[in-house]
């Protein structure tokens, strides 16, 4: 939303006699459209030169409010420095970023300690396999003493080269997150900080974008 008029806290303040401290507002519509409406003006907002009290206005329409200059939608477009609601999208972003570290990070634990156990288990598991069908064969008898050997060395090795593919995974997502997380307007990647410290700052530190990121 783009709050148009005369007071300092608007996004598109215009300084003329006949212009409302709170003139009018625009509003992007779901379908990408602003919609243009008057908040109760003493000298009316014009759109073409028709006054308007609630209208939907496309980029080259001519506003004009009370007796302001004319400008185009797209001007005030220019202009504006709300992004809000794009802002406020990132939340999401953040969320499943920290949700999906922790996701990567805990599954991997899970499979390198299975890695790791099992293979203690295996050697008594075809231990007792063995006792049921060997019947004393001296063939399995050395396939099994060569399991109880290697069966650990295995699991250790298997569990090693799972934990090494968590940096990667995790690089993965940083990377991913480094284009996702970053300021709707001059697009700086905002760092690992959490969205609702950022939403404190309530716009952005660069000095060449300070872009609103809370509408208040
Ligand atoms: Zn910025």
């Amino acid at each position: 939303m783009i709050k148009i008029g005369k007071a300092n806290d608007n996004d598109y303040t215009i300084d003329a006699q006949y212009v409302s401290r709170y003139h009018a507002s625009l509003v992007r519509q779901p379908d990408g459209v602003w919609l243009l409406e008057d908040l109760g003006s003493t000298n009316g907002t014009f759109v073409n030169e028709q006054q308007v009290v609630k209208k939907r206005v496309a980029l080259t329409d001519q506003l004009r409010f009370g007796d302001s200059q004319t400008v185009s939608l797209s001007d005030i477009l220019r202009f504006n420095n709300n992004y809000s609601e794009e802002f406020a999208a990132l939340k999401e972003v953040y969320d499943n970023y920290v949700a999906a570290k922790v996701r990567i990070q805990s599954s991997n634990q899970f499979k390198i300690r299975l890695f790791q156990s099992l293979p203690f288990a295996l050697p008594g598991i075809i231990g007792v396999f063995i006792g049921f069908l060997g019947k004393g064969s001296p063939l399995l008898f050395i396939v099994s003493l060569l399991l109880v050997i290697c069966a650990p060395t295995i699991g250790i090795f298997l569990g090693a080269k799972q934990s090494a593919k968590v940096p990667q995974q995790l690089q993965d997502i940083a990377n991913q997150f480094k284009i996702d997380y970053v300021c709707p307007k001059c697009g700086n990647f905002l760092g690992e900080i959490p969205w609702e410290s950022l939403k404190n700052r309530k716009q952005c530190p660069v000095s060449s974008c300070k872009a609103k990121w809370v509408n208040e």
